[in-house]
């Protein structure tokens, strides 16, 4: 019998959380009403992770598990178990417990009320350095501001999910996977649910700051064309200066001698000012042929070394073993 819940964690190096993990959703899945699996994704952890994750699959039946050869990062964890996973209704939640469990039950009453996407939004952040804070902040605003969807500000991957959204999710090809980005722009009808985010519950943060970077330009370009017209921008903007700079010269040979005369610090802020702009749009074109690129190789989105729990053929992927 398929389930009717479908729970998705990615777990990266998540070994002290793992034991409360489990025992806080499993109470939650208890009392759900209907049947439910969790599906643990791990993404190539280097420690005990997935031992505990093995030892909990033969625990309990409704646990199974995907483990990765390597670390393939947190968006590209959770596509997996989007892939993966059978229930009628998904919902996607953090490993370090930072999305409360607890929440679930809210989440699902909306679904009942006919909504297909419930994502959770967070009214408060507690605990997280005030410059984290800012640039999370700032970040979720710009992209606002650039992107082509209207992706909710403050909101996380943690959410709950229609099956036809996912449907929807696992049938788009594209390998830059920003879920929360993909998931606003498949529209359908969405609400939100309004969280207090706890702190971590133990063990480092796994993005680092590189790695939030990274997911921060990865949304911005993959959601939005606005960077690449920088470049006419900016070059319309040199050009009026140039013809600013002509005019200026022009009026000052033309009153006579003494006029002041562009000197070697001018020519000099000029070149580095229009040599800084041709890098900067270079860059970004960069930004743009290399996603292109990504795309083109077509290579698999993970590589999966282990799966268990898993009644349906699970072999979409020519290096994946079955146990
Ligand atoms: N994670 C992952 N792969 C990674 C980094 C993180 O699967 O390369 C998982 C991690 O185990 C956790 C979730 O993604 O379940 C969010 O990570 P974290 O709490 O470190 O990030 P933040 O709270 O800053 O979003
Ligand atoms: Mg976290």
């Amino acid at each position: 019998m398929l389930p009717k819940y479908s729970l998705i964690i990615p777990i990266y190096n998540e070994s002290e959380t793992i034991p409360e993990l489990y025992r806080r959703v499993a109470a939650v899945m208890n009392r759900l009403d209907g049947a439910a699996e969790l599906v643990l994704v791990d993404d190539g952890s280097r420690d005990r992770s997935l031992d505990l994750i093995r030892k909990l699959h033969q625990q309990d039946e409704r646990i199974c598990y995907l483990s990765f050869a390597r670390n393939f990062g947190h968006q590209t964890a959770v596509t997996a178990g989007l892939n993966f996973v059978r229930g009628k209704v998904v919902v996607i939640l953090d490993a370090d417990l930072q999305d409360p469990p607890e929440l679930i039950p809210d989440m699902i009453q909306q679904w009942r009320q006919g909504y297909q996407v419930v994502y959770a939004q967070r009214t408060q952040r507690r605990r997280e350095s005030w410059f984290k804070r800012f640039m999370a902040y700032s970040f979720y605003r710009i992209l606002r501001g650039l992107a082509d969807v209207n992706i909710p500000t403050d909101t996380g991957d943690f959410c709950l999910m229609d099956r036809q959204v996912v449907d929807v999710l696992n049938a788009m090809p594209e390998r830059n996977r920003y879920i929360r980005g993909l998931r606003a722009w498949v529209g359908f009808k969405q609400t939100a649910v309004k969280f207090e985010r706890d702190p971590r519950f133990a063990g480092e943060v796994k993005y680092t700051f590189r790695k939030s970077l990274r997911l921060a330009i990865n949304s911005i370009i993959s959601f939005s064309r606005v960077p690449l017209q920088l470049a006419t921008y900016l070059g319309l903007f040199a050009a009026g200066l140039a013809l600013l700079m002509v005019l200026l010269v022009l009026y000052w040979r033309l009153s006579g001698p003494g006029s002041p005369l562009i000197g070697f610090t001018a020519i000099a802020v000029a070149v580095l000012f229009l040599g800084a702009v041709q890098l900067v749009c270079i860059g970004i074109l960069g930004e743009y042929i290399g996603r292109i690129y990504e795309e083109v190789k077509g290579r698999p989105l993970y590589i999966l070394r282990e799966a268990a729990g898993f009644t349906q053929p699970t072999d979409c992927f020519p290096t994946h073993q079955k146990s």
